[in-house]
């Protein structure tokens, strides 16, 4: 029972880094869809110290080099170049081996130096991920501690690869890009999974385009909004339709017709 109860508090605190990953490192970082409160950011500096051991500035400068290269020479982590079983397996070593290079550090995040609080604690990221381990072996007991902090690391690992891996490689494509989306992941990484519309609009702060399309950070993120923990910054419904939809076919003929009637009206409204 103990350790059935360690394994619901590894998946739990999986779950928290998994959210505090898509709000904080991707949307408000990476994409500046949203900014939050100072005191929401300090929460979110000591969760991803503690839960994944993460630098913000190393995952901002990967991923943004990601969108940049995406399934192309250059990509840090692209199933269609390295194979999908190597990222679904080897996602963390793709991830070290461009995080060390300094000049994607230097090209991509030179936007978010390391402040003092950086440089004396949360550098470290291995100190924040073994304070967690300490922590839950001295409240439920070193065995039951270790099964806990051993679910915590596999399942955020694993579900990093999936969206990397898997999101790139199976599911379906509403946008022209090579990314994919999966619903069921979506449930699973707080709407990570929905990784073909944010390749058609990265700055959005909401994943799901479409009916039938779960988000499950967007309520959360609403709710920090209506709270005065969070700012929206960018569109979340409108914008969409400037991207080049790839099926159905007749959605793309009636968007361009759209597009063609809005360009019309523009170019009249300018001669009038
Ligand atoms: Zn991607
Ligand atoms: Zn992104």
């Amino acid at each position: 029972m103990k350790y059935l109860k360690a394994v619901l508090v590894g998946l739990g605190l999986a779950q928290l880094a998994t959210l505090i990953t898509t709000i904080y490192l991707h949307r408000v970082l990476s994409h500046k869809a949203i900014r939050l409160h100072p005191a929401l950011t300090m929460f979110m500096r000591f969760g991803t110290w503690m839960l994944t051991s993460i630098s913000p500035r190393e995952w901002v400068a990967v991923h943004r080099k990601h969108h940049n290269f995406s399934d192309v020479e250059g990509d840090p982590h692209s199933p269609h170049i390295e194979g999908y079983w190597k990222i679904m397996i080897a996602n963390v070593y793709y991830y070290r081996r461009e995080a060390n290079d300094d000049n994607t550090m230097e090209k991509y995040a030179s936007d978010l130096p390391f402040d003092r609080l950086d440089k004396t604690l949360l550098r470290n990221g291995t100190l924040g991920f073994s304070l967690t381990g300490v922590i839950l072996t001295l409240l439920m007991g070193f065995k039951p501690g270790l099964v806990a902090v051993s679910t915590l690391a596999s399942v955020y690992l694993l579900l990093n690869a999936a969206i990397n891996g898997a999101g790139h490689t199976f599911g379906y494509k509403s946008f022209e890009n090579d990314a994919t989306n999966l619903k069921l992941l979506a449930l699973i990484t707080f709407g990570e999974g929905l990784h073909n519309n944010h390749h058609a609009r990265p700055a959005s702060p909401k994943l799901s385009a479409f009916e039938g399309e779960i988000d499950p950070a967007w309520p959360v993120i609403r709710l920090l909004q209506k709270l005065r923990l969070a700012e929206i910054l960018t569109k979340a419904d409108e914008g969409w339709e400037n991207h080049r939809r790839r099926l159905p076919e007749p959605t793309v003929l009636r968007l361009a017709a759209g597009i063609a009637t809005a360009d019309a009206n523009s170019s009249m409204k300018k001669s009038a």
